[in-house]
This record gives C-alpha cells, sequence and structure tokens, in this order.
C-alpha cells in the first residue's frame, strides 16, 4: 500500500496518468507539504515528452510540477524556519548541489547543479525526484518558500518559477526608474515580466509580439506600447531604444530585429528556452557595433523567489491562472504548446485524492 498518489508518465509518448509512490521520510530538516496547487509549466510538457536531451534528458518515471503551493503537514525535528498550518510554496529547486554548498548565494549556478524539482536526484534516496503533480511533497526546509497572505493560493503558484525566470534577470541587470524594457512573448512568463518591469518603475514596457491581437492584452497588463514584431518599419523606428530586452520566447527565433531595438551598451536576454538556436539567428556586426550583451538566465535562487512572493503581494501582481482538475492535465500539455496560452494553466491538487 503506497502513500502517495501523484500524475506520471514512464515514457516520452504516453499522457501522464496516476501513479502510486511514497514520498520520502520527513528528515530532521524537512518539510512534509500537503499540496493545494501546481501550475503547468511549459518545462513540464518539455520535459515529460523528453524534449530537451543533453544533460536535462529525461529519467523515468516523469512526474513533473515545480510551482508547487501547499500547506506545511509536518516538520522535522531541526526545522526552524516553518511550522505546521503555514501557506508554503516550492519552486523549481529542492537541494543542493552538494552539501559545500549550503549558504550560496544563487543555488541556481553551483557545480554540480543544484537538485531539480523533478528530474534530478533525491538528495537521500537516490532516485529520480517527482515533482507537484502529487498529493505531497518532502523537501529540505531551506527550499521551502513562505506564500504571503495577500496572495492566493492558485495566483502565486505561477510565480515559484515563471515569475522567478522574469525576476531574477531584472534584478541581475537592474531594471528599475528609468530603464526602457521590451519583454519578447505574451506568454505565461511574458504576462508576469511585463507587471513586475511596470511595478519597479521601469520608464517604459513595450511588448515585443508577432501576433497583434494581444495588443490590448498587453495594454491591459501595463504595457506602455506594443511593437509587431513582423512588421520592419515600426521596429526600424524603435532602432535602439530599449536598455533590456527580456525574450520569454521558448523556442528558436530569428534574434535580429530583436538586436535591432537594442540600445548602445543593452541587453538581450533569454529566458525560458533551453535548447541549441542556429547562429543565423544572429547578426555579430549589429551586436558589435552597439556593444550588445547578448545572455541567457536560469530560474533564480532561494532568495529571489522569495523575494518576487513578497514583492508580488506587496504590488497586487498576480498571474491568469485557470484552475483545472488532474485530469485535465494532458489536455492542458496540448494548449500550452498549440495556443501559447498568456494565462496558467494550475491543477486544483484536491483532484488528486478524489
Ligand atoms: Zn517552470
Amino acid at each position: 500500500m503506497t502513500k502517495n498518489i501523484g500524475w506520471a508518465t514512464s515514457d516520452a509518448k504516453t499522457p501522464l496518468a496516476p501513479y502510486p509512490f511514497d514520498r520520502r521520510e520527513t528528515g530532521p530538516e524537512d518539510v512534509l507539504i500537503d499540496i493545494t496547487h501546481c501550475g503547468v509549466c511549459h518545462s513540464d510538457v518539455h520535459q515529460a515528452r523528453d524534449e530537451f536531451g543533453g544533460a536535462l534528458a529525461t529519467q523515468w518515471p516523469c512526474m513533473p510540477g515545480h510551482e508547487v503551493v501547499g500547506t506545511v503537514a509536518a516538520v522535522g525535528e531541526r526545522v526552524t524556519t516553518h511550522a505546521v498550518g503555514d501557506r508554503v510554496g516550492v519552486g523549481c529547486l529542492v537541494f543542493w548541489g552538494d552539501e559545500s554548498q549550503r549558504g550560496v548565494a544563487e543555488e541556481q549556478y553551483q557545480v554540480p547543479p543544484a537538485v531539480f524539482t523533478y528530474n534530478g536526484n533525491d538528495p537521500v534516496t537516490g532516485e529520480v525526484t517527482l515533482g507537484g503533480y502529487s498529493d505531497q511533497i518532502v523537501v529540505h526546509e531551506h527550499f521551502v518558500l513562505k506564500i504571503p497572505a495577500a496572495l492566493d493560493s492558485a495566483a502565486a503558484a505561477p510565480l515559484l518559477c515563471a515569475g522567478v525566470t522574469t525576476w531574477s534577470p531584472m534584478e541581475h541587470w537592474n531594471v528599475g526608474p528609468g530603464s526602457r524594457v521590451g519583454v519578447a512573448g505574451l506568454g505565461g512568463l511574458g504576462h508576469l515580466a511585463v507587471q513586475l518591469a511596470k511595478a519597479r518603475g521601469a520608464e517604459e514596457v513595450v511588448v515585443l509580439t508577432t501576433t497583434p491581437a494581444k495588443r490590448e492584452q498587453a495594454l491591459a497588463l501595463g504595457a506602455d506600447d506594443v511593437l509587431d514584431m513582423s512588421d520592419d518599419d515600426a521596429v526600424q523606428a524603435r532602432s535602439g531604444s530599449l536598455d533590456f530586452v527580456l525574450s520569454t520566447i521558448p523556442t528558436p527565433f530569428d534574434m535580429k530585429p530583436y538586436v535591432e531595438l537594442v540600445a548602445h551598451d543593452g541587453a538581450l536576454v533569454s529566458v525560458g528556452m533551453l535548447e541549441p538556436t542556429l547562429p543565423q539567428a544572429l547578426d555579430f556586426g549589429a551586436v558589435s557595433q552597439k556593444r550588445v550583451t547578448l545572455a541567457g538566465s536560469l530560474i533564480g535562487s532561494i532568495a529571489e523567489t522569495q523575494q518576487v512572493l513578497d514583492f508580488a503581494a506587496e504590488h497586487g501582481i498576480s498571474a491568469e491562472t485557470r484552475v483545472i482538475p488532474i485530469d485535465r492535465v494532458n489536455e492542458a500539455f496540448d494548449e500550452v504548446v498549440a495556443k501559447d496560452v498568456r494565462f496558467r494553466y494550475v491543477i486544483d491538487s484536491s483532484t488528486l485524492r478524489s
């Protein structure tokens, strides 16, 4: 008789299905969480379908989910930062790469790499980590976030991956008053990036899209302007006008028009894309002429994850969500891929137990 139930798959072609299993025992520094909500991230789809390859090739079974919100059900004897009954979250990371990394500022950039919430290797059992598409999770207290009272649980979930993934580069590149910001793509990440950049005090936030129909949505989120990237004249008219362009486009794309928009000493930073892209998509003449920084950024640290939760609560920022029962998750996967949905699907985890 197993203790836990989740939804998982054992190969890239088979949809997720109920998967009984056992979470590890709650260790002295661990927190046991009864999960109430879990966001559906584009990475969940890539992992379940084994589309990353390389170091991120899928280990089976694959149980995705790294936008986890729930309630503390038990704590180990040495836990000091969380108590039974607290509303908490778990994002993309559940342990350091090794014990020597305790106390580092940026858990996500260490060698060996930190343990991912799913498709990592559990530091205690050595088995593949299973994510938040489940009824409970056991996580070391350092990697458990506090959910501020002002945030709704479902709307808070996407902040744990999508939110911090856009927040972290804004911290690193000091986006704030005076910044002229472009946000490419208005999906799950982009719609949070627009709100966060505005609330950080950016002088101007421009949504860069090839779907002009998204104009009204972008303005409603607080964007100052919307630029149709398929309109060469419109792009030329704004040449060199943005200090910081954050691309949330999840698949390889022609970066040349985006570089065109970047100002002297500005940056084009890609998040949410973890696959090779063609060198033809770049013109290093244009990059060099303006000393543009081309960069990528990977999720965010645990401290930054807490920061973005607190900031969102303070500024009334939340993800747009659609709460679904677990048995709609395979459909949600297809829609995330096909429709570039702006809102985030969030699983009502109570439906796992029924
Ligand atoms: Zn994610």
